[in-house]
């Protein structure tokens, strides 16, 4: 009886000091704007590479970044980086990362193994318990993007780090243009399908080889394979990096590519992924001041359909939708920009603006489907309007002088 009161006990506390770690990884992670994970099929692709490269971009973009190399048996960022045998200080119960640059940290399984032999005997647990160490305990601080190095392949490590994120952003998955490179690369896709991780795109590198003396380009292995396999499986195409010697020779004498050749061809394919993804943090703020407009009691955000720069009748079918914004007394306009929206399909539009923060529309016509789930997602219709162009709709609609007459597309 007491052995079973004992082992209970143990069970509890177990359980405690695991809900504390989680807690401590929580707390975190939420410092971490955007957490992306580097990925691919196999081997030799240029995952690291990748990784190394996108982190440094987006640091002298001047983002705070983080670059995290859990890739327990071929741990390369601190070559490619020439940070091995940097030695990684402890102070008490917290690991700090190494700092490339004033805004780049860097951390690697790489810096804590003592030879690469250390790593065949890793096994899954392990593996997690050291994925988990690198999140609870090293000091991260404020960042607005991790990007995270993670082995070929869909075994314990990316499945680890995804749990423990929680709500990463996706991953990015890179491929050569090869035929066997693209079949590991579909496994990939679905594995993260299977995670719910996002695929934020696919891209191609080592796609072609141009020639440093007379600029033509050769597809050592065919090129395009990556692109067409994004289309297929329904990811975006995120761009191809060439073969490049530079690449080899910045890697090999660990010095990062995009900082020492920026003004070269494929340091600007690299700059193409790195702006793609500050994109996300763009995208993020928009969704924050979003956010605080749903909030406030009388700021609108105001969609109307454009056709050539005025209210389009064709609400489904229209160019772009103008959004613009009112003070916070909606007094007045504060700014407009114009939005694509997604292919028409039904039911899609609704959902769309309302993710857009929008709570009114100013529409000539409508139908009473639509109008009824733009109801359901506590958007405001306006019904009528005759023509004009965004601003003059939005400033007589806020006078309280806009003109409306009858529905007029009520198809
Ligand atoms: P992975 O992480 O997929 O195993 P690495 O990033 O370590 O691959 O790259 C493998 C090798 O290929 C390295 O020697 C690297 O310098 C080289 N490499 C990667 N990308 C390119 C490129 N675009 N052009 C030339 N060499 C490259």
């Amino acid at each position: 009886m007491a052995k079973e009161s004992n082992v209970s006990q143990i069970d509890k506390n177990k359980q405690k000091q695991m809900q504390a770690e989680q807690e401590r990884i929580r707390h975190k992670v939420k410092r971490i704007k955007h957490k992306i994970l580097i990925l691919s099929g196999k081997g030799g692709v240029g995952k690291s590479t990748v990784a190394v490269n996108l982190a440094v971009s987006l640091a002298l973009s001047g983002k705070n970044v983080g670059l995290l190399d859990i890739d327990i048996h071929g741990p390369s960022v601190p070559k490619i980086l020439n940070l091995e045998g940097k030695p990684v200080q402890v102070l008490g119960d917290t690991i700090l990362p190494i700092e490339m640059l004033e805004n780049l940290k860097v951390m690697s399984i790489g810096f804590l193994l003592r030879g690469s032999d250390d790593a065949v005997i890793w096994r899954g647990p392990m593996k997690y318990q050291m994925i988990k160490q690198f999140l609870k305990d090293v000091d991260w601080g404020d960042l607005d993007f991790l990007i995270v190095d993670s082995p070929p392949g869909t075994g314990d490590e990316p499945l680890s780090i995804v749990q423990l994120l929680e709500n990463a952003d996706g991953a990015i998955v890179v491929t050569t243009p090869q035929e066997v490179a693209l079949s590991d690369v579909r496994k990939c896709i679905t594995f993260c399908r299977n995670l719910r991780l996002p695929v934020l795109g696919v891209l191609e590198n080592m796609s072609g080889f141009v020639c440093p003396k007379c600029g033509e380009k050769t597809d050592v292995f065919k090129s395009g394979g990556g692109e067409q396999m994004a289309g297929q499986m329904g990811v975006r195409f995120l761009g191809r990096i060439p073969i490049d010697p530079q690449v080899v020779e910045a890697c090999d004498s660990g010095k990062p590519f995009v900082r020492h050749y920026n003004q070269n061809r494929t340091a600007k394919a690299f700059k193409k992924v790195s702006d793609a993804i500050l994109q996300l943090d763009n995208n993020t703020k928009r969704l924050a001041k979003r956010q605080s407009l749903q909030k406030g009691d009388k700021k609108m955000r105001i969609a109307i359909p454009v056709f050539e720069g005025k209210l389009s009748q064709h609400f489904g079918h229209c160019d772009a939708f103008a959004i613009v914004d009112t003070d916070d007394d909606a007094s007045q306009i504060v700014k407009r920009e114009d939005l694509i929206p997604p292919p028409h399909e039904p039911g899609v539009l609704p959902s769309w603006l309302h993710g857009e923060g929008v709570n009114v529309i100013i529409a000539g016509g409508m139908g009473q489907r639509a109008q009824q789930l733009f109801a359901r997602n506590d958007i405001k219709v306006v019904i009528g309007a005759t023509t004009g162009s965004p601003e003059e709709l939005v400033s007589a609609y806020l006078g309280g002088t806009l003109e409306t007459g009858d529905n007029i597309c009520d198809h």
